[in-house]
């Protein structure tokens, strides 16, 4: 079978042993006899892949017990408009760091008043805002911990005088998070915990039910808290492999031996990057993402981005492409991607500069 060095940002890179479990579990899910995708969601069988699932999200993250922890469908971008009809009653506060952020934004307005506190647009959101103060008046303040397509990420978890709404889904799991800061954190799946098609929402009990607007049934978080995650079919598919890839984290040794791994990760990667003439780092030192890489062939060697795209493809790696609003080369370093495809990218870059140096 062809192994590629898989950088996608999403869908990404998955443990094979999750997606070992998931091929026997399509054929025979525990012994029924059905596949997993034939099971009804009320059996009891199902049921317990639903407590395994929950139960390691509040093990891997300590998740406290005032707080619920959902899985839902529609992706994180329903999430956007979720977050302000079940938590915008006068004003919501943005930091705006990309567009996902800006996304999540543009719902609140639609709902209410919802404004941006801090951008980094000026300087196509290379950079995490600094310096600015969250007002005390807003009903939640929303960040987006990682931003994906630039390669920024928030380190700490900050400490906010309103509710604080946390975007996580390209950060999830793979660095220890205060939970106790956050009144709600979401995020699609796929890049980092599992396939797509379920989104996780971890939410704390007492921040919900104080808006005076009709919510609907099925965007009521209150509707999903009540039904378990199951008021409608859940995305059973996307819950089991989810399941399967968290058991792999637990048994890698959790989030905190993951954290250490992500760290050196990244490091190499980016030591690569600030000694190899041929290519230079996008984001601001401080604000540089464990997840998303991403960098651009340095001054005076733009013209070799297309063949060092081909160059990197012919040594088998996948999804090191830019996203499309920003271009250059983004090579995304979710938990599964194992250290020797970070060695291989780095191989790859040093060959072609021993090819093209001045
Ligand atoms: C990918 C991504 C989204 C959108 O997720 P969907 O599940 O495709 O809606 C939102 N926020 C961030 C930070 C992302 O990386």
């Amino acid at each position: 079978m062809k192994i590629a060095h898989n950088f996608n940002a999403g869908p990404c890179v998955l443990p094979k042993e999750a997606i070992n479990n998931a091929i026997e579990a399509l054929k025979d899910f525990n012994g029924t006899g059905m596949s997993v995708i034939e099971v009804s969601h009320r059996s009891k069988e199902w049921g317990a892949v639903m407590d395994e699932c929950r139960a390691l999200w509040k093990e891997l993250l300590h998740i406290p017990d005032n707080y619920h922890v959902l899985f839902l469908g529609g992706g994180a971008s329903l999430q956007f408009l979720y977050v302000a009809m079940n938590l915008l009653e006068n004003k919501a506060g943005y930091l705006e760091t990309g567009v996902w952020a800006k996304k999540a934004l543009k719902e609140a307005k639609g709902l209410g008043n919802a404004v941006a506190i801090a951008s980094s647009a000026d300087k196509t959101y290379s950079y995490i805002p600094k310096g600015y103060t969250i007002p005390t008046d807003l009903d939640y303040f929303h960040i987006t911990t990682n931003n994906t397509i630039y390669g920024t990420e928030i380190h700490e978890d900050m400490d906010s005088p309103v509710t604080l709404v946390a975007d996580m889904s390209s950060d999830i799991m793979s660095r220890p998070v205060d939970i106790t800061k956050y009144g709600l954190i979401y995020g699609g799946a796929q890049k980092n915990v599992g396939p797509a098609g379920v989104v996780f929402v971890i939410v704390k009990e007492d921040i919900l039910g104080k808006v005076s607007r009709y919510i609907p049934t099925m965007l009521d978080y209150r509707t999903h808290i009540e039904g378990g995650s199951m008021f409608n079919t859940p995305p059973v598919f996307s819950i089991y492999v989810m399941t399967q890839t968290l058991k792999w984290l637990k048994e890698f040794g959790g989030v905190e031996k993951m954290y250490k791994r992500n760290q050196e990760k990244a490091a190499m990667l980016y030591n690569e990057i600030d000694r190899n003439p041929l290519f230079v780092g996008t984001a601001a030192k401080e604000d540089r993402s464990l997840m998303n890489v991403c960098f651009v062939m340095a001054p005076g060697y733009e013209n070799l981005q297309d063949e060092f795209m081909d160059f990197a493809k012919g040594k088998g790696m996948v999804g090191i492409k830019g996203h499309r609003s920003v271009g250059g080369f983004r090579a995304s370093l979710y938990n599964a991607c194992p250290v020797e495809s970070v060695q291989a990218l780095i191989d790859c870059m040093q060959e072609f500069e021993k090819k093209h140096s001045k």
